[in-house]
């Protein structure tokens, strides 16, 4: 997501948008599709806070973008198709900047720019460990005291925003915590790696990421450049044995039974 955002900030900072266009589909679900084409202007900021892109224009406009699960900004020159673009902003520079969504999960919703960090949306978001990185005790303070599985407490965005299934999935690996082990069941010491590893894997990912768009690891062609994520079978890259998955609410998990080991190891 931060990719993203940094992506959109260059893109539309370093021309104007003149125009603007979108279909009938439920991405605009929550906000009418007409106040997004009425934008027009120069960047103003392009924030972020969990996964929600946040993007004022000077002229006073502005818009809230989710990603959802298969959502992507990408810009082409004028004339050029998209497949599933879905909205689109025309800039200055001769440059379509495209919001294109084959399964439609993400939303774009145009707000007045100086309302959007206001909105419930973002309010009711969790601390954001990119922006405000955290220590052990911030980590356990913002899950709070909960018997919910570490796991699906990680990627609750209203007690912590900005982590999905996958960066939860590599963390959990990295400090060598089960990811169905109560989140209240953990040591203050398993709670300073798990945060070390949030931060750890999040400063990797922004590294690696050398292309201006995000690419899913889903999509056919995408190498997989994660350690555990989607490599179930494989074999564990810190102590070989075969990775497992585990399903909880609904997403997979991928994890090494040896290194992390349903009850706390005396390490
Ligand atoms: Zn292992």
């Amino acid at each position: 997501m931060e990719i993203a955002r940094r992506t959109l900030e260059r893109w539309l900072g370093g021309s104007e948008v003149t125009g603007a266009e979108a279909e009938r589909t439920r991405v605009f679900r929550n906000g009418r599709r007409s106040d997004f084409e009425r934008l027009r202007g120069r960047l103003a900021r392009a924030e972020r806070h969990g996964k929600l892109l946040l993007v004022g224009l000077e002229s006073g406009g502005g818009f809230l973008s989710h990603l959802g699960m298969t959502g992507k900004w990408v810009r082409r020159p004028a004339g050029e198709a998209v497949p599933y673009s879905r909205a689109r902003l025309q800039l200055a520079d001769g440059t379509v900047v495209h919001y294109r969504d084959p399964r439609l999960f993400g939303r774009i919703e145009a707000h007045p720019a100086d309302a959007l960090q206001g909105l419930p949306a973002v309010q009711e978001l969790g601390p954001d460990p990119l922006l405000t990185p955290l220590s052990g005790r911030a980590l356990r303070d913002a899950l709070g005291p909960t018997r919910v599985p570490i796991k699906v407490a990680l990627m609750d965005q209203r007690r912590l925003a900005g982590l999905g299934n996958i960066h939860a999935a590599e963390a959990l690996w990295r400090a060598k915590i089960h990811p169905a082990r109560p989140a209240d069941s953990l040591v203050p010491a398993e709670w300073n790696r798990l945060a070390s590893a949030i931060r750890r894997g999040l400063a990797y990912a922004l590294a690696a990421e050398d292309s201006e768009e995000i690419a899913y690891v889903e999509e056919p062609g995408t190498e997989n450049p994660f350690r555990v994520y989607a490599r179930a079978s494989e074999r564990c890259p810190r102590c070989g044995t075969r990775i497992r998955l585990l399903r909880q609410t609904g997403r997979r998990t991928d994890f090494c039974p040896r290194c992390q080991p349903a009850r706390r190891s005396k390490r």
